[in-house]
């Protein structure tokens, strides 16, 4: 938890002087916030101002209740009471499964995101995305016995990601894997689906808000007196711990996709937990890929895609979008923006 929350910190600037902006007193101008642990395997922060301490901790509470119901209906790993989740289709593969259709709507951001990015970004390479984490996590018990998956074992599993093979029954709320040795991984999207509805019932309250969902970061609107929101996007080659750049919000999204969180080593090279599906191995040549745009689930896919991508690619896909802007932080140490990435 801690790794993720060292992603972005979230930091006020006073930059009304130089944006032309003027400072107005306000009744509600303290700096509310509030932490959540317990939800996508990550730090949640819920900051605001401009709204009272009554209406942030009412819009608190319905944040939280929001998240845990996606976290659970997400749920890869675990099973809850009384719900089917992405769990239970994995474990009920090649069966009928009734779904929320909060689960429905997931699965066809994955479709629409494996449509959007060639494949870059496929909900249904669960087999293969399981081989790399299980290996991920003998290393960090075991460091000194870290190793690769066995190539077999990922060619077999490559054999088992089609994700035509998602049936969606949208009237009867029904989703079934045609292929029983299918598996879904929608931690690339399953955050900016959430943190999309999360920003739509934040909305409808008084205020300024700036929700940051494990590196994926929205705000609503500039804070009371006019000045943005600025997110600090954190260098991971850079020892001391300086921001490799600041980013100004006065709304929308941004997304960072970093594999040097969850990492492991072997001889001496570092296997990141973003997997290309052409070579099945971790995507290399990024160490973090940070997307803008208005809308926190566009913002995760494209950053998913964009570390998988070359910068030319993942340039042509974002471009698509009018709003969306990229800065890459390659492996060799340079920091890369596109035109539409604005920042400090
Ligand atoms: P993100 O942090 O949004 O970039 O998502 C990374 C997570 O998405 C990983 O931890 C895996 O669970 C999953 N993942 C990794 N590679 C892919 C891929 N190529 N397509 C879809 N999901 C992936
Ligand atoms: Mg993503």
């Amino acid at each position: 938890m801690k790794k993720t929350a060292a992603i972005i910190f979230v930091l006020s600037l006073y930059i009304f002087a130089s944006c032309g902006c003027t400072s107005v007193s306000h009744k509600y101008d303290k700096r509310l916030m509030t932490t959540l642990y317990d939800y996508f395997d990550t730090v949640i922060t819920i900051e605001a101002m401009g709204v009272s301490t009554d209406v942030f901790d009412e819009a608190c509470d319905e944040a939280e209740a929001a998240f845990k119901r996606y976290h659970m209906l997400f749920d890869i790993y675990n099973e809850y009471e009384d719900i089917n989740n992405i769990a239970t289709v994995n474990r009920l593969a090649g069966e009928t499964v009734t779904v929320d259709p909060e689960i429905i709507n997931l699965i066809e951001l994955g479709k629409y995101a494996h449509e959007l990015t060639d494949g870059a970004v496929n909900i249904a390479m669960g087999a293969v995305l399981r081989i790399w984490r299980d290996c991920r996590i003998f290393a960090q018990s075991y460091p000194e016995k870290a190793m690769l998956p066995d190539e077999g074992l990922l060619l077999a599993a490559a054999e088992h990601c089609d994700i035509e093979n998602i049936y969606v029954d949208k009237r009867n709320n029904t989703v079934a894997l045609k292929d029983c040795d299918m598996s879904l991984d929608v931690g690339a999207v399953g955050k900016g689906y959430a943190l999309r509805k999360v920003a739509e019932i934040t909305s409808k309250y008084a205020g300024s808000f700036m929700i940051n969902c494990g590196g994926t970061v929205w705000v609503k609107e500039a804070k009371p007196n006019g000045e943005s929101w600025v997110a600090g996007i954190t260098d991971p080659l850079n020892a001391e711990g300086e921001f490799a750049a600041l980013v100004p919000m006065t709304g929308g999204a941004l997304a960072t996709s970093g594999a040097y969180i969850r990492s492991f080593e072997v001889n001496g090279k570092e296997y990141g937990h973003i997997i290309d599906p052409d070579t099945l191995y971790p995507a290399e040549g990024m160490v973090s890929v940070s997307v803008m745009c208005n809308d926190p689930a566009v913002a995760d896919i494209l950053s998913t895609a964009c570390y998988v991508f070359s910068i030319e690619k993942g340039e042509s896909i974002a471009e698509k979008f009018e709003d969306a802007g990229i800065m890459w932080i390659t492996s060799d140490g340079k920091t890369i923006f596109s035109n539409r990435f604005y920042h400090i």
